[in-house]
This record gives structure tokens, C-alpha cells and sequence, in this order.
């Protein structure tokens, strides 16, 4: 199984229109983060997990020719807005592209792009096949295992696939939610700067979360420019703990 980082970064990106912060105006590759996603190929199989603004750029980059389908965090903009661009897929592929969610994201995804889910099919609309789903399931043979996660007081997904485990947008896990991460060999989870926030873990709360898993390397991402600059705040981190960037890649 192959992962690449499409992007790293919270709702604006990195850098934030207009801002002149140390970390905006930095010049180092590493402190430039599109909006999160994460390409995963596994078994001939191409998937994503959410389709942000940045998706068009993000898929170009990478010569992403194909993805058979796509895993659903939550319905919020700089995880969704992208989901015009999987019509190239479909002009491709010549089918509908399957897209799962939980039952928030999809009742959401119909009520706000009511023009692709409206069942007018005209030429050039989006052709995707949006399913709910609540406990771990099989898709072309890869087992996904959905985690649910609160994002201040909305439910939303993670998923485990394997060894791998993708978590953004969490505040707090409940207990039982935890144990399906238990175990795992990388873990990605949100961390969005500093300063608390009410519904995403900063950095403190992150690293007290991390430190009771028992898992192998972590990768920080959702990251706002409050962070701090890539090096510096990888010099404050625990070993096993790394903040991803965008680009990076790993197979396992
Ligand atoms: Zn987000
Ligand atoms: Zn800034
Ligand atoms: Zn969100």
C-alpha cells in the first residue's frame, strides 16, 4: 500500500491569502500546505480520502489518471469542494465513481450540490455513486474500517485501512472509537496550531492523545500557519511524531 500527502493544511492553506506572518512569507517547501487529502493506492486500486478546494492542482501534480472511488470525512468546504473535478475520472473511466461518507456527509452533499445527486442526468455533471456507511466494510477486496470522531459537536469520519489510519478534524474520540486505531503502524492526525480551538486538537492535545495509542509513527496535518514553521516545530516533537507536508509519501 502506497500513501502520498495531496495537501497538509487547514481550511485557507499555507500561505493564508493576504497574511504576512513569518510562516506565509517562508520560502521553505515544507511550509507550503495545500488542503488535506491523502492519495492511497492498494491492490491495482486508486482512492482518495476527501476532495478539497486544491483537488484539480493536487491531482495534476501527482499524474493521478485514475481513482475508483472516494472516502468521505465530513461535508465541510475545504474537505468537499473539489468534488466537480471527479468528472475528468468519469470522462476517463466512462462510469460512476463511488464516494462513501457517513450519514451527515451525505445528507449534506445532496442538500448543497443538489445539481450532481438530483438524478438529472445531464452531460458534463459529476457521476457519483455517494453511500452511507457506519461500520468497517469491503470494497473492491480492501477492508475500510470508518472511525467516528467529534469535530466539536459533529460526528465525522476517520478510517483505518490496514495498518494506516487517517484521522482530521477531531476535537475529541471516544473510547471504543480509539481501540480501532490501537495497533496501528502510522497514524495521521489533526493538529491546528498552538491555542486551543473548539473544535479541532491543537498541538498539546494531540501529543497527549498520541501518547496513550500504541502505534507506530504519527504523521500532524491540518495545519494553520499558527502552528509555527515546519523545522522548528519538528524540533519540539517526541520521535515517533513527525508533522507531514504535502507531497510526502511512504508504503507500507
Ligand atoms: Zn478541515
Ligand atoms: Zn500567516
Ligand atoms: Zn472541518
Amino acid at each position: 500500500m502506497k500513501v502520498k500527502f495531496l495537501g497538509t493544511g487547514t481550511s485557507q492553506g499555507i500561505p493564508v491569502i493576504g497574511c504576512k506572518c513569518d510562516i506565509c512569507l517562508s520560502k521553505h517547501i515544507k511550509d507550503k500546505r495545500l488542503r488535506s487529502s491523502v492519495y492511497i493506492e492498494k491492490d491495482n486500486y486508486n482512492f482518495i480520502i476527501d476532495t478539497g478546494p486544491d483537488l484539480r492542482q493536487q491531482v495534476l501534480k501527482n499524474n493521478i489518471n485514475k481513482l475508483d472511488f472516494v472516502l468521505y470525512t465530513h461535508a465541510h468546504r475545504d474537505h468537499v469542494s473539489g468534488i466537480d473535478e471527479l468528472r475528468s475520472f468519469n470522462f476517463i473511466q466512462k462510469k460512476a465513481i463511488s464516494a462513501f461518507g457517513n450519514y451527515q456527509l451525505v445528507n449534506q452533499l445532496k442538500k448543497d450540490y443538489s445539481y450532481i445527486f438530483s438524478g438529472l442526468k445531464y452531460p458534463g455533471l459529476p457521476n457519483i455513486n455517494l453511500k452511507v456507511i457506519k461500520n468497517q466494510f469491503e470494497f473492491n477486496g480492501i477492508k475500510i474500517n470508518p472511525i467516528e470522531v467529534y469535530h466539536h459537536k459533529l460526528k465525522i469520519l476517520g478510517y483505518r485501512i490496514d495498518d494506516f489510519t487517517y484521522i482530521t478534524d477531531a476535537k475529541t474520540i471516544k473510547k471504543n472509537e480509539l481501540k480501532k486505531i490501537d495497533n496501528t503502524k502510522i497514524l495521521v492526525i489533526n493538529c491546528l496550531q498552538i491555542d486551543e480551538h473548539i473544535s479541532h486538537l491543537n498541538l498539546e492535545e494531540a501529543l497527549k492523545l498520541i501518547k496513550n495509542l500504541s502505534v507506530e509513527k504519527v504523521y500532524l496535518t491540518h495545519i494553520s500557519h499558527n502552528l509555527g514553521k515546519h523545522n522548528n516545530i519538528s524540533e519540539l516533537l517526541p520521535k515517533n511524531v513527525n508533522l507531514a507536508f504535502d507531497n510526502l509519501s511512504f508504503s507500507l
